[in-house]
């Protein structure tokens, strides 16, 4: 029989007393005084604005300090971090410094043949697919978990689908780590759940179509090849469907994808009966979107979306920045290098490019009106670097 990986709180009094000293670099007093101050601040020639809501959440700060804890639990043991703890490259490069070994989110790696049983592994704020925890099990290791609880509200409610024979509709990016972990929840233990990964609207609009018998099934498996269940067959599964949602992505998106499924089972079936939603969505993610709504509403010059290129919260705030204002998404300040040359990720692209800042920014003759927020995965000590770094070039204190 597999012998059971060990489960390990490392979160005791204990040890959290040093780590609330280790995480003490994450925080900023400068961002700490801009929050007291009303999110404002003024400088000659800057008013700079923060979101109400932004940067690290709950379910990330949670995970960091599970990371450090197990780095003091465990100083002499080999330490494993499935894929990244959170989509952040300051805590993530530093969490390497400490010494802690990647496992990729690929079950054949030859990482996994070398785990021993003594080894430490962390499962990450997404959470991990089944068959990854089996054979952590199976390894018999010491397991840590900071799976965030909002993640795992989303698989009790995939596998309550599941079990009742309902197709899971996953609102999210089918390669990132939390919608992979969900869908294999939808598959159940016994593997026998189905699930489809829709991305936006074009996708769930062919999801859509084909419930009302507007879809050509080769094309639809094609389209899906990647983004549902083994064996899937949209005559068959798409009877009855369950929308669950990846817990970062654009609320108003998810929204229209499920009254747009919503229409499609009535369409078909005259009433909605096999049609279920429960909105996955995580309050830390909608607060930092409504916050910038809100911020958005503000005459601004230009915004800085803060944060790791390959975090999905941070992203949808660029996007929603990105229709009403010039918009910069910067990992850290170093990206600020001057005036004419800003590196950040490009939205299209969907790599980081150099641009110019706008006009306004290096008009010295008016004030210059900033907004800035940052994604769930993003800690103060970079904001308050991007902010200082604004202010050098900007010159602001000369003035
Ligand atoms: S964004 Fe939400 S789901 Fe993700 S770690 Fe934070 S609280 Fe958890």
């Amino acid at each position: 029989m597999a012998s059971k990986g060990r489960l390990v709180n490392v979160r005791r009094p204990e040890v959290m007393s040093q780590v609330r000293e280790d995480v003490r670099r994450y925080q900023s007093e400068l961002v700490d005084q801009i929050r007291a101050d009303g999110g404002v601040l003024e400088l000659p020639g800057l008013h700079l604005r923060l979101a109400s809501a932004f940067g690290f959440c709950d379910g990330v700060k949670r995970a960091i300090e599970i990371a450090y804890a197990t780095c003091r639990m465990f100083p002499e043991r080999r330490i494993w971090l499935i894929g990244e703890i959170i989509h952040n490259p300051e805590v993530n490069a530093r969490l390497d410094e400490m010494g802690l070994r990647h496992l990729p989110w690929r079950l054949d790696a030859p990482e996994y043949d070398s785990l021993l049983p003594e080894d430490v592994v962390i499962m990450p704020a997404f959470g991990v697919t089944i068959p990854m925890r089996r054979l952590l099990d199976e390894k018999g290791v010491v397991l840590v978990d900071s799976t965030c609880g909002n993640v795992i509200k989303v698989w009790q409610r995939v596998k309550t689908y599941a079990a009742a024979g309902i197709t899971s509709i996953i609102h999210g990016k089918a390669r990132h780590e939390e919608s992979l972990a969900t869908a294999s929840q939808s598959r159940g233990a016994d593997e026998k759940g189905n699930f489809v990964v829709v991305f936006d609207e074009a996708d769930a609009q062919i999801v859509a179509d084909y419930i009302q018998g507007r879809g050509d099934k080769a094309a639809f498996l094609a389209h899906f090849s990647h983004a549902c269940s083994p064996g899937f067959d949209p005559d068959v599964h798409l009877q009855t469907i369950g929308i669950a949602n990846q817990t970062t992505m654009l609320k108003s998106e998810t929204a229209h994808i499920q009254s747009l499924l919503k229409a499609a089972v009535v369409a078909r079936d005259g009433n909605d009966e096999r049609f279920h939603m429960f909105d996955t969505i995580c309050g830390a993610t909608q607060d930092r979107q409504n916050a910038l709504f809100e911020l958005l509403e503000e005459p601004l010059d230009v915004m800085l979306i803060i944060g790791g290129y390959n975090s999905s919260n941070t992203t949808h705030l660029a996007h929603i920045a990105a229709r009403k204002v010039p918009t910069f998404f910067v990992k850290a300040a170093d990206c600020l290098e001057s005036l004419a040359c800003v590196r950040c990720f490009d939205l299209n692209l969907k790599q980081e490019v150099q641009q110019p800042f706008p006009e306004a920014v290096s008009d010295k003759a008016r004030t210059l009106r900033v907004g800035v927020t940052a994604g769930a995965s993003c800690p103060a000590n970079v904001i308050e670097d991007v902010i200082c770094r604004l202010i050098e070039m900007r010159d602001c204190l000369a003035l």
